[in-house]
């Protein structure tokens, strides 16, 4: 199965994401992760990718559309894969396509999250990430267990300004994918509103799994 999740920054959409790899047992590739650990490692990706990202701009097509394709054609991909926060663009949306074609595959499912700004900006105040697996908790909604509440951390751009310019990105860089895929009759818009099992169980049933 091959889906791409979309949706704005504290939405859920890393916790279900991870839901929806352990149910289909496939990998979840999320190009924000693979181009922070570029930067992380200061890799030639990396530090091309770094001033684009600190300015809150998208990395360029090229950059971000090669180390997918890589890794969406690396053996546990093979059957299928979750991709988040690919594609951000048309050009990126037609490369993916591009790539799929030859193989005899397609995009199966495109699931839109949809939460309002103002529900988002409340909750992710409270967001945390543990740094040693990248996994999300919620201070409130979602704590980390306790051998791991002393590591989590906030992360730097969750400050409220920030988020909403991020927000304010976000609908604007979505409006031309969401488009894209609606146009090929792809697009589930799901509520993300509610707890975490109700938008999971949303989401799966979109997606044809109990
Ligand atoms: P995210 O964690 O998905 O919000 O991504 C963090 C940052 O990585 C974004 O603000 C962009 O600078 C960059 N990025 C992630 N995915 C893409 C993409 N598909 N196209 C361009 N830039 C991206």
């Amino acid at each position: 199965m091959r889906v791409l999740l979309i949706g704005p920054p504290g939405s859920g959409k890393g916790t279900q994401a991870a839901r929806i790899k352990d149910k289909v047992g496939i990998p979840h590739i999320s190009s924000g992760d693979m181009l922070r650990e570029a930067v992380a490692k200061d890799t030639p990706l990396g530090q091309k990718a770094h001033d684009y990202m600190s300015q809150g701009r998208l990395v360029p097509d090229d950059l971000v559309i090669e180390i997918i394709l890589v890794r969406i054609s690396q053996p546990d991909a093979s059957t299928g894969f979750l991709l988040d926060g690919f594609p951000r663009t048309p050009p990126q949306a037609a490369a993916l396509k591009k790539a799929l074609t030859p193989h005899g595959f397609n995009i199966d499912h495109v699931i839109k999250i949809e939460v309002p700004d103002s529900v988002i900006i409340g909750r992710t105040t409270g967001r945390r990430i543990d740094p040693v697996t990248n996994k999300i908790y919620h201070s409130e909604f979602n704590p980390p267990p306790p051998e791991i509440a002393a590591r989590v951390i906030q992360r730097e751009d969750d400050e409220e300004v920030t988020l909403r310019k991020r927000l304010a990105k976000y609908h604007k860089d979505t409006q031309q994918v969401t488009d894209y895929y609606e146009q090929r009759g792809l697009l589930h818009i799901v509520n993300g509103v509610g707890k975490l099992e109700e938008v999971q169980q949303r989401i799966f049933s979109v997606i044809g799994l109990s």
